[in-house]
């Protein structure tokens, strides 16, 4: 029941009852036809609803179906980490419980993989039903992310993708806590490319990635592959000393040699605020990165599973 299986489909869920048994459904019809073995590893990231009970149903009746029950919310890209950990495929493929990424493309990326690539990753090429505001914000995170890294991160791609297992075990032994895959599978490298999809609307339910998540993702990706936003601190406090100087120079020679008097009062404010508030904003850039060293340093698990299903228990007790 746990030898290993050809295709591993990696599914994170959280409170993600009104779509879940649609979205096995969709998998197994789009699957079943491969005629290869797969298994469907289903991360429960701590839903508060009954996600977990209708994964266990569906895992009564159908030994493919594997469930990993996180103690609490750990976050989407965990979530993915664990799938990916228990996961024993030949090929691992992400994807989102929404059916935003349609499973039909599953078998495409296989044959692209056949071809010899060991990444093969979704490009949405349009993005159905989701909000202006979230597609402006996605679009300029891409684009910012690219001029900031020096990994090659492709633009408009989510986690909707497939790996060969040697890419999986390459993410496997990066345990980072903050966490951003499509940054991390560039980094791998290997031979990579894409397939072109237009995504579409959330099934059922609404998004699990609240604005303060989205953020959260977006400055754990820059803080992961880029320390611009430290070098930026320091060419603008370079800069920022230089106009000073000068300043200072004009100060001293109206002082000396000039009757110009110095109201002063509203300069001095102006300035002092300025001054304050830029070298408050750089602590708060270089907290975000001290934040996450010490994260990084207490070295804890990056996820506690309470409970497993369809499992075996030898076959991944890798924790965290
Ligand atoms: N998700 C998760 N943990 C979270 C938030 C989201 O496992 O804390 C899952 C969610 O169930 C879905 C996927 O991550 O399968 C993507 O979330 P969502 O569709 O809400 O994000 P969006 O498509 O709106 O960016
Ligand atoms: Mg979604």
């Amino acid at each position: 029941m746990n030898g290993p299986v050809f295709l591993s489909v990696v599914v994170p869920m959280y409170n993600e009852e009104e779509v879940i048994e649609t979205t096995y459904r969709r998998l197994v019809s789009a699957l079943d036809p491969i005629g290869e073995t797969y298994e469907l590893v289903f991360v429960n990231d701590g839903s508060r609803d009954s996600t977990d009970k209708i994964v266990r149903r569906l895992g009564a009746e159908d030994a493919r179906v594997k469930l990993v029950d996180f103690s609490r919310n750990f976050g989407h890209q965990i979530a993915v980490t664990a799938g990916m950990d228990y996961s024993s495929g030949r090929v691992v493929v992400l994807i989102d419980a929404d059916l935003q990424d349609p499973p039909e493309l599953i078998p495409e990326m296989i044959a692209r993989w056949r071809e010899g690539y060991d990444v093969v990753y979704g490009r949405r090429i349009a993005r159905r039903g989701e909000t202006w505001f979230k597609k402006v914000t996605a679009a300029t995170f891409y684009r910012l992310l690219r001029s900031m890294t020096s990994v090659n991160i492709p633009v408009d791609t989510g986690d909707f993708r497939l790996m060969d297992r040697k890419v999986c075990d390459a993410l496997g032994s990066m345990r980072e806590q903050s966490r951003f895959i499509r940054g991390m599978v560039s980094w791998a490298g290997f031979k990579q490319t894409s397939v072109e999809y237009v995504r579409d609307e959330r099934f059922a339910g609404e998004t699990k990635y609240p604005l303060r998540k989205m953020i959260r993702l977006s400055l754990d990706a820059i803080t992961s592959f880029s320390t611009k936003p430290l070098k930026f601190a320091g060419i603008l406090g370079f800069v920022m000393s230089a106009v000073g100087f000068v300043y200072l120079l004009v100060v001293v020679y109206q002082r000396l040699f000039t009757d110009t008097t110095q109201p002063g009062w509203s300069s001095m404010v102006v300035i002092s605020l300025l001054f304050h508030g830029i070298t408050l904003s750089l602590l708060g850039v270089l907290g975000e990165y001290i934040g996450r060293i010490y994260e990084e340093a207490k070295g804890r698990p990056l996820y506690l599973v309470a409970d497993k299903l369809n499992l075996g228990e030898t076959a991944s007790d890798r924790t965290g």
